[in-house]
């Protein structure tokens, strides 16, 4: 512990992020970078406690306590203090692969449960975090490090997001010759396609990361879809182990009256072709563009706000996110204590640019819409929406009630449905053979993360179920160390 009074002489102080009324002009990043000697602060508020829940992972009341992939946190805010950045950067390369990106959209569970964080505000790990790796990046310590020795061996992994990115940088350290299947244009998943360049930049961050494994060897095959353009069980003739990591891509639907209507899409489907026009300097026009439209984005979560930040910088007319959920209050209740991640009322990037604008948090707690209105040319012209209660059913179940007479119609050209995600597609699994779980699930226990089908692995969303960048990682990470025992009769990855 490097200074032992640290967390009293400093408070915790996070990056400055640009104006809302500015950054939404752009598609920039909105965090600034820390000056070094403020980092280092930070890194001394770190009082490594006893027993550090900030790197335990544990899952407790069904969210993250502590850091997934169990980041050595104490021990880089420590050789962050001491300006030891050469040391750091070794020690979170121990458990992390990307930092870059946890460092940038990781909701930071580790602060959650930071010891700290009972009767103080927590350390900054994640801006630390980032810190570390970006400095490693700068000082030229990130060079490309391919394996000595090569096992012979083929391994194919399916998907290109967090988890498979993890799964194959683990696999070729361990030797094997890895390609990466993707059917996208570009490889990174919905680090790529998905969280928007504001939040992660593509070309600067992530294109970076994927030249390095190139470099070190790894083989991305894009626009190639497993089960489609290439049969899945050619995988099991042609590589040694496959490992599958094709996220949990069906979106949850709302089926009401109107459905079909011009305007009503996918969230994803949406911040996808954004993204996607935005890399090629928005010259194809082939995106939704919200300028001058009136706005509803269904649900309330990280895809919700990300939908808010792209229509933001749209320069939508109107904006309302409905949430069904009620408000979460400001502080932790006595039934959310630490070291649980704290369920309390957050305004993210989107929601704070929307009320820089519009003059409100764009949010509306429990409500739910009801159907979608559209004019003769079925354009949608409007929602109507319809206040909600929950109430327990016959079976102690809380169920979403309608509360009569509060039903309100809202003018709205575009709706974007964020409500989450149901599990895998179907045909990889179908063509390989790979039993599913009750939630439709690839089948494979934590830990060993072996389906039904010898050789074949599974990690992240579509193992587990919509989740976070950090989780995917933990998979990859888990999912390549037990293909490498399969391969190998034996594994030194961790
Ligand atoms: C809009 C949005 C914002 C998010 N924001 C955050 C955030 O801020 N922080 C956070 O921690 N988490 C966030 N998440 C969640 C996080 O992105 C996911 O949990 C994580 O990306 C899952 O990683 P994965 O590798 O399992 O799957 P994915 O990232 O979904 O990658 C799966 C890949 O597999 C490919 N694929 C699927 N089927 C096939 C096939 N048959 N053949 C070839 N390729 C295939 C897909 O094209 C995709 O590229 C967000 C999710 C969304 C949708
Ligand atoms: S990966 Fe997430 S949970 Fe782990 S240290 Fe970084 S910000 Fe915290």
């Amino acid at each position: 512990m490097g200074k032992p009074t640290g967390f009293m002489e400093f408070g915790r102080e996070l990056p400055a992020s640009r104006s809302p009324l500015v950054r939404v002009k752009d598609w920039s990043e909105f965090h600034e970078h820390m000056a070094e000697k403020k980092i280092r602060e930070q890194g001394a508020r770190c009082m490594d406690c006893g027993t550090p829940f900030c790197h335990t992972g544990s899952l407790l009341a069904g969210a993250a306590s502590g850091c997934p992939i169990n980041n050595l946190i104490p021990e880089w805010n420590d050789l962050v203090y001491r300006g030891l950045w050469k040391e750091a950067l070794d020690r979170l390369l121990k458990t992390n692969n990307f930092p870059e990106f946890t460092g940038r959209v990781c909701p930071a569970p580790c602060e959650g449960s930071c010891v700290l964080g009972i009767n103080e505000a927590p350390v900054a790990i994640k801006t630390i975090e980032q810190e570390i790796i970006e400095k490693g990046f700068a000082e030229g310590w990130i060079r490309p490090n391919p394996p000595a020795v090569r096992s012979g061996k083929k391994v194919a992994v399916v998907g290109s997001g967090p988890a498979g990115l993890a799964a194959a940088d683990q696999l070729n350290r361990a030797g094997h010759l890895v390609t990466v299947f993707e059917r996208a244009d570009r490889p990174g998943g919905l680090l790529m396609y998905g969280i928007p360049n504001m939040k992660l930049e593509k070309r600067a961050v992530v294109e970076r990361r994927l030249r390095l494994m190139e470099e070190e060897g790894i083989t991305f095959q894009c626009n190639t879809e497993v089960g489609k353009s290439y049969p899945a069980d050619r995988l099991l003739k042609e590589f040694d182990a496959v490992v599958l990591s094709t996220g949990a891509t069906k979106p949850r639907d709302l089926p009401i009256d109107g459905r079909g209507l011009k305007g009503v899409s996918y969230a994803v489907d949406f911040l996808t072709a954004n993204t996607k026009s935005l890399l090629n300097e928005h010259t194809n026009g082939d995106y939704i563009n919200a300028g001058g439209k009136d706005v509803i984005v269904i649900g309330g979560g990280d895809t919700g706000t990300d939908c808010v930040g792209t229509v933001m910088r749209h320069n939508c007319r109107s904006l309302i996110q409905l949430e069904i959920l009620p408000q979460p209050p400001n502080e932790r209740p006595s039934d959310n204590p630490w070291p649980q991640w704290p369920r309390i009322y957050r305004m993210d990037y989107g929601q704070e640019e929307a009320a820089a604008r519009f003059g409100a948090d764009p949010r509306r707690y429990l409500v739910t819409a009801k159907r979608f209105i559209g004019d003769e040319r079925s354009n949608l012209s409007g929602i109507e929406i319809v206040r909600v209660e929950w109430a327990k059913d016959a079976s102690g179940r809380l169920n979403p009630v309608p509360v009569a007479g509060s039903e309100q119609v809202l003018p709205a050209q575009l709706v974007f449905l964020a409500m989450g995600f149901l599990g895998p597609e179907d045909a990889v699994a179908g063509q390989l053979g790979v039993a599913r779980d009750e939630r439709s699930n690839y089948k494979a226990v934590h830990g060993r993360f072996a389906t039904n089908i010898p050789g074949v692995f599974a990690a992240g969303d579509c193992r587990r179920g919509q989740s976070l960048v950090v989780w995917a990682i933990n998979e990859g990470r888990g999912a390549a160390r037990e293909c490498d025992r399969f391969l190998s009769g034996t594994t030194s990855l961790p």
